[in-house]
């Protein structure tokens, strides 16, 4: 069936996968592809929409990315790997110059557990402790291609995890938010950005299903969980001509990867961009 595997398939935190669903066509064609251990991505699916109207193709070009006047951290160590990994992202279909630029500047393994250096580069989720992954390098270009936020945007994540995304984020707009719920990992995160030096990312530690009135309306969300259905409080926190990408679906079946975009009237429109793998977005139990 063609599975000539070149690294991982698109997924975002790969757990569990044998729990995949095999369906029909080329969803069940991926669902095989999972069981097998991954495979081309499919032709089609992965067709990038335009960007958020505001936002621009050309505001950061690959050398532009040292004259932002706001922290973007940089390392010289492994380098030659970072660039094998941006090589396979771009193999994959993301060939955007600024999103490749920004994946081949942020260090992955600043994000990575000690026992999990070896694998930093390689395009695959990683575990990072407490069951949660750090995404896979070509979900992580291909949801912030997705998003592209110009320097001026506000941008909220939910999931901050190993903090990865939201350093990617950082390469192209200063305002970036990110909550995690699960508090040592927020912590490690909040740490990590301290000692890199990423001053201008605001951590949270609390309930992503909430997200964060204090700071919205936002240009841009991204959810690197899956929840089952689409919270509401994130939707009424994007900003009219905002975009949100954000994994919809349970653990148990087939999760969508959907970009929601609010027009200026408020209405809301939704697109199914490929079938992925997310770790779920779990509710706050603590009692208020
Ligand atoms: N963006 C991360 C990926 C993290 S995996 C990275 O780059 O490494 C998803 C993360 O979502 C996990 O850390 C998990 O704890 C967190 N999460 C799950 N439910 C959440 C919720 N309701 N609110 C905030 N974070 C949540």
């Amino acid at each position: 069936m063609g599975c000539t595997r070149k690294g991982a398939l698109p997924m975002g935190t790969a757990q569990h996968i044998e729990r995949v669903t095999v369906g029909s066509g080329l969803v069940g064609m991926l669902g095989v592809c999972l069981l097998l251990g991954g495979c081309d991505r499919p032709k089609s699916p992965t067709d990038i929409p335009s960007r958020i109207p505001g936002t621009s193709a050309d505001h950061v070009s690959p050398d532009a990315s040292y004259d932002a006047d706001w922290p973007r951290p940089r390392s010289q160590d492994r380098l030659g790997e970072r660039r094998r990994m941006v090589e396979q992202i771009a193999d994959y279909g993301v060939g955007d110059a600024d999103i490749l630029a920004a994946m081949g500047e942020v260090p992955r393994h600043w994000f990575v557990n000690e026992g999990e250096q070896p694998f930093a580069y390689d395009d695959r989720p990683l575990p990072i402790g407490h069951g949660q992954t750090i995404s896979q390098p070509f979900i992580v270009a291909y949801m912030t291609r997705l998003l592209e936020p110009d320097a001026d945007a506000k941008v909220l994540e939910i999931g901050t995890g190993s903090g990865y995304q939201a350093a990617v984020l950082n390469e192209f707009t200063p305002h970036v938010f990110t909550i995690e719920i699960v508090e040592p990992l927020g912590r490690q995160a909040r740490e990590r950005f301290a000692e890199h030096g990423y001053s201008s990312i605001q951590t949270h530690i609390g309930d992503g299903y909430k997200g964060w009135p204090e700071h919205a309306p936002f240009d841009a969300i991204i959810v690197t969980c899956a929840p089952d259905a689409i919270p509401q409080a994130l939707i009424d926190q994007l900003k009219p001509t905002g975009r949100m990408v954000i994994p919809v679906g349970g653990v148990f079946s087939i999760q969508q990867l959907v970009l929601v975009t609010k027009e200026r009237d408020g209405s809301i429109s939704q697109r199914s961009m490929m079938p992925v793998r997310f770790v779920p977005m779990v509710p706050d139990n603590t009692p208020q």
